[in-house]
């Protein structure tokens, strides 16, 4: 049962190179963050292009793109496939916008070659997957799962503008924000084609990757209380070094994460309220984050970090207290959607390899809503959310041809 539909991989690249010219020219890399004059005008471009692959397509309330194609059973639950066009501020061309072009070339392709779905098929451009200044993530993805409530949208940058404020700005209605939201009996299946991120793929010489689980997330931050003294006078075994408690602690964390499998522990910041070379630091905080796509496993690095702060402190006679952040549990993928995007990337004769995801995805919302199930394919040396992030246009195709497959059979399952 092999689809001959072809897939116009050099139409897709044309479109990659366009999309790749709507970006921020005052920011570095390939920017389009998310509400921005750039993002406007790529999904302005997006929303055509759906409408021209004879998608009835509309931008919701929320700034998602939804493009339509009808099944021949009405009132049948949906199959939703896509991604986002926005990136991190200095990103790359690949992260999220293989995933909506790869949707919107499955829809053509399946148009083009006359084949007609049971279901309807949904595409979708999530608005802001990446976040905003107020630290919102998955906007648009939040919105159609009901998740984006008053309090996302009340979040402030640090002038005090809300998310409500710069959707407006946009030309959105944050106010209707409950219109986008989804119902979940309309949605049998969310797929997403998306770009690994990192270096396994590729290091297995794999061609595609199913995602078993997408991990989750606890930030934490650790504030240590020493004692200011002279940096000359006071000898080093009575002193109360919250840096050097701080330092103890970042690496406390490599440590904590490196003993779980696919677990990963970073500090990005370390900030002292007195920073002079000649004194010892009174006070330190450390902030930073575990990631794990096993839920015990992510709660035994809390426990275990948490256990070595508290020895940290008897080592440099100092207070640390420490406070946990965000919690987001691992989001583990549909298996019987995982098991037929599978069947269908070694059909193709494609290597094809489960892994997790450690980056968040606009999947973590929609799973609340329907089973989901994501498709990777490799990005060189593991790079990503960098101006160097890229996936060979071989590679974007068999995630395309998985995808389309993977559609074909959701459809045939019913
Ligand atoms: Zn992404």
């Amino acid at each position: 049962m092999m689809a001959e539909r072809q897939v116009e991989i050099d139409r897709v690249e044309r479109e990659w190179q366009h999309l790749s010219r709507l970006v921020d020219p005052e920011l570095p890399g390939w920017s389009r963050t998310g509400f921005s004059d750039a993002d406007r005008a790529a999904r302005d471009w997006l929303l055509r292009q759906m409408r021209e692959a004879g998608l009835e397509a509309v931008q919701d309330a929320a700034g998602n793109l939804v493009g339509y194609l009808e099944g021949d059973m009405p009132g049948a639950p949906d199959i939703v496939i896509g991604s986002h066009s926005d990136t991190v501020p200095g990103g790359g061309r690949f992260d999220g916008i293989v995933g909506v072009l790869g949707a919107i070339e499955v829809a053509r392709t399946l148009t083009r070659s006359g084949a007609r779905l049971r279901r309807g098929l949904r595409i979708v451009d999530f608005a802001n997957e990446e976040g905003n200044p107020q630290g919102v993530k998955l906007v648009g993805s939040r919105a159609a799962a009901g998740s984006l409530d008053a309090h996302a949208l009340g979040s402030t940058d640090p002038e005090g503008v809300t998310l409500a404020t710069l959707m407006e700005r946009a030309g959105l209605r944050p106010d209707e924000v409950s219109r986008a939201r989804w119902k979940a009996r309309d949605i049998a299946a969310y797929i997403e084609l998306h770009i690994e991120q990192g270096p396994h793929l590729e290091q297995s010489s794999a061609h595609i990757g199913i995602v078993t689980s997408i991990c989750g997330i606890s930030t934490f931050s650790l504030d240590v209380r020493g004692r200011r003294d002279h940096a000359g006078t006071m000898p080093m075994n009575v002193r109360q070094d919250a840096m050097c408690c701080a330092a103890d602690a970042v690496l406390a964390v490599r440590e904590v994460a490196a003993s779980g499998a696919g677990a990963v522990g970073t500090v990005g910041q370390v900030t002292t309220s007195s920073p002079l070379t000649n004194t010892i630091s009174e006070q330190a905080t450390v902030t930073g984050e575990f990631r794990s796509p096993d839920l015990a496993a992510l709660q035994d690095m809390q426990a275990r970090f948490a256990q070595r702060t508290a020895h940290l402190d008897e080592l440099h006679r100092t207070q640390s207290a420490l406070t946990w952040g965000h919690f987001d549990a691992p989001t583990p993928m549909d298996e019987r959607l995982s098991r037929l995007a599978h069947a269908a990337s070694t059909d193709l004769g494609y290597d094809t390899l489960q892994l997790y995801s450690g980056a968040t995805h606009d999947g973590v919302a929609i799973a609340d809503l329907a089973p989901t199930a994501m498709i990777f394919i490799p990005s060189r040396d593991g790079r990503s959310h960098c101006p160097e992030e890229w996936s060979d246009f071989e590679d974007v195709e068999r995630g395309i041809n998985v995808l389309l497959e993977t559609v074909l059979r959701i459809d045939a399952s019913l």
